[in-house]
């Protein structure tokens, strides 16, 4: 794989404080941005960790405001979520995801997976599944070639629910991970019962790995949980060679990080793709 990629992502972001007005102001920037077509969205690749080949991209949302600085996601996602706007904007990843991967169908990526964050508020919404649905039938692609990714503390804070989508949603083939995985406290009965195909390891253990003994102790059990309910395991933020070789080495699958290349518009990542497929 292509080891550099000018990133996508120095963020500037003003001063925003945690007060009711500026929350205010913020999102509404936020619903402007949006119906101005401000937000969009780039692709991270993932990696197979041994043989280095491309597997497919994640979807993440930007917002460039009016004056040309970037919010961070982190920032305008949870009020995306409270306000409920998060709704007509998963609808937009979802769609523009969705065509990107018919693009890399086109161009002869058979295999390509295309992973979607989604909220809980998404899921909450009685039309996820007939958006979702919707989303596959208009752009032409097959639900295997899409992933969602639902963090931990998603799953864990409404199982019931979370059970029930993902049981409608994986007979159209898509697949599903559990992102941010370890940073939650989920207990293996509750991961049980939830028909997932990946875990996603958090950030936080790549880099904990690899600074300490006890922190590459934890890494190793979340890898073996994951491996132990027989799911493929991805870990997120690997920034170093060395970082890909201990994961690779405890036993992870795949990866994800600034090594292999930073968030990336469309055209970026199919030239990313001809060049780190082999
Ligand atoms: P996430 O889903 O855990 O996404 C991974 C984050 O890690 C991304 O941040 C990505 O840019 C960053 N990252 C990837 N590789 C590296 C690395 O090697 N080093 C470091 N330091 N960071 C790395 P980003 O794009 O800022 O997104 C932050 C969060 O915002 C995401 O975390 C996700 O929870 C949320 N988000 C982004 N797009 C969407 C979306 O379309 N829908 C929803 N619901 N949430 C989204
Ligand atoms: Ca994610
Ligand atoms: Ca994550
Ligand atoms: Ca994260």
């Amino acid at each position: 794989a292509k080891l550099q990629h000018r990133g996508s992502s120095q963020y500037f972001s003003p001063a925003m404080g945690t007060d009711a007005r500026e929350r205010f102001k913020l999102l509404k920037g936020l619903r402007a941005g949006f119906e101005e077509n401000r937000l969009f969205v780039v692709y991270q690749p993932q990696v197979d960790l041994t043989s280095g080949q491309a597997l497919g991209a994640e979807a993440l949302l930007r917002w460039r405001t009016e004056e040309g600085n970037f919010v961070p996601p982190d920032q305008f996602i949870p009020l995306a979520e409270k306000s409920g706007l998060i709704i007509s904007i998963g609808e937009f990843v979802l769609r523009t995801a969705c065509h990107q991967t018919k693009r890399m169908l086109e161009l002869g990526y058979a295999d390509f997976r295309m992973c979607v964050n989604v909220s809980l508020a998404q899921f909450r919404h009685q039309d996820f599944i007939t958006t979702l649905l919707r989303a596959l039938r208009d752009t032409g692609v097959d639900g295997r070639n899409i992933e969602l990714e639902i963090t931990e503390s998603m799953a864990m804070e409404d199982t019931e629910l979370v059970m029930h989508i993902l049981a409608d949603i994986k007979r159209s083939g898509i697949t599903v991970a559990i992102d941010d995985f370890g940073t939650g406290f989920s207990s293996l009965s509750h991961l049980r019962q939830l028909d997932v195909d990946r875990l996603k390891i958090d950030r936080a253990f790549v880099r904990e790995a690899q600074s300490s003994s006890a922190g590459s102790t934890i890494a190793q059990m979340v890898i073996n949980l994951g491996r132990g309910l027989g799911l493929t395991v991805i870990a997120e933020g690997i920034e170093t060679e060395e970082q890909r070789l201990q994961l690779q080495a405890l036993g992870c699958h795949e990866g994800q990080g600034y090594l292999f290349g930073r968030p990336m518009p469309a055209e970026q990542l199919e030239r990313w793709m001809a060049q780190g497929t082999p």
